[in-house]
């Protein structure tokens, strides 16, 4: 058996090492929130944006920001129908509804034309997931919004180091989330960060993230509302301070990737990979390839490839709205047809170009092989 080759794997190095080091050793009393402070300003200055909040997932980002915009019961949330759970459990948390929308064929995300026959009433938010690294039609989002009220956030989980017609993906809309997931480019083992440019709404999830107590509370142990515990650890934050000294690094190693797998397919007709439009910059969390529509390779296909070379390749997401518990009845035929032509490549920082070569080997035997 050829050596295993992983999906995703942190980037760990000297500097992640001493900093979760010192954390653990002299992170205490005192010095309990310095590396979250760090971790804070360190990750505000790389976005761009006036606030942020360390968490401990984007799930809870996302729950806590949504919370504060006020959706609630009855109310309606409209994002992609090809993405993670993740995206839309925290609107089901709050007792609101995920209104599932249709996406491009060519980024795979959340596709403007549909938007606008989904809104009522009840819609509180538009989610906008980079899914993958690819980019959302922001300006298109953004246009619909302001023409309903209707704020804009940004699931960018997904999108570290993706960058909108000059502005990071993440601090576009009303809000921001990102994940420091074990799988995504930035790592803290699990965290997260809330980030906006909006005064009042940061005030809000600050008080919710600390259990409702406000800033201003001068009474201990006084919480002025129900809030959440969605933290993050000091020493988690002192990984992120190491990964964020990093993150062009990571970034464009993530870039480089990507580029070296579309480089190596260029020979396979009508195969589709993430997309990077002009004025834009694909943070390449994830490359993925898709089959042209027509194709006899399906996602089983590469699957056994992948599995009989012993490599960890991973399923397309399926569409949120074939989910029975989450009782929707959109019909979204693109994110329908995704999953079934698509996968996930390996794509971890230290992956070796040997090893990419085996991917790309994978894919050329069988698409042209017949
Ligand atoms: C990973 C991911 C999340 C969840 O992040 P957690 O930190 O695990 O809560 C949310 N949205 C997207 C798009 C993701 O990829």
């Amino acid at each position: 058996m050829k050596p295993r080759i992983y999906y995703t794997k942190p980037s760990i190095t000297e500097l992640e090492v001493r900093y979760a080091t010192d954390a653990a050793t002299n992170g205490w009393g005192e010095k309990c929130y310095e590396y979250i402070n760090r971790f804070e300003a360190a990750f505000k200055e790389h976005l761009g944006v006036e606030y942020a909040i360390a968490t401990s997932s984007c799930t809870g980002a996302l729950h806590m920001g949504m919370a504060a915009l006020g959706v609630g019961p009855g109310d309606e949330v409209i994002l992609g129908d090809t993405n993670w759970i993740a995206s839309a459990a925290p609107v089901t948390y709050l007792g609101a509804k995920p209104v599932f929308v249709d996406v491009l064929e060519d980024s795979w995300c959340i596709d403007p034309a549909r938007i606008e026959a989904v809104i009522t009433p009840k819609t509180k938010a538009i989610l906008a997931v980079h899914l993958y690294g690819n980019l959302c039609d922001l300006d298109a989002l953004l246009l619909i919004g302001e023409k309903h009220g209707i704020p804009v956030i940004e699931d960018a989980a997904e999108g570290i180091g993706s960058v909108y017609h000059g502005n990071r993906a993440g601090s576009i809309g009303k809000f921001g989330a990102f994940s420091f997931h074990g799988s995504k480019t930035v790592t803290t083992g699990e965290g997260g960060m809330f980030v906006t440019n909006d005064a009042e709404l940061y005030e809000h999830v600050l008080t919710l993230s600390n259990h409702g107590r406000a800033r201003g509370q001068t009474k201990q142990f006084w919480p002025d509302m129900v809030g959440f515990k969605y933290k993050m650890s000091n020493i988690q934050a002192a990984l992120g301070c190491a990964q964020i000294e990093r993150i062009e690094e990571l970034t464009r190693r993530k870039r480089e990737i990507l580029s070296y797998y579309k480089k190596g397919l260029t020979g396979i007709p009508g195969l589709q990979m993430n997309p990077e439009p002009s004025d834009t910059v694909n943070g390449a969390w994830m490359p993925t390839v898709v089959m042209p529509k027509d194709t006899h390779i399906t996602r089983e296909a590469l699957q056994q490839a992948f599995t009989t070379e012993n490599i960890d390749a991973r399923v397309f997401f399926w569409p949120l709205s074939s989910l029975p518990f989450l009782d929707s009845h959109a019909v979204n035929p693109v994110s329908d047809g995704l999953p079934g032509r698509a996968i996930n490549l390996p794509s971890y920082h230290d992956i070796t170009r040997e090893d990419m070569d085996r991917v790309i080997s994978v894919l050329l035997r069988l698409c042209l092989q017949r």
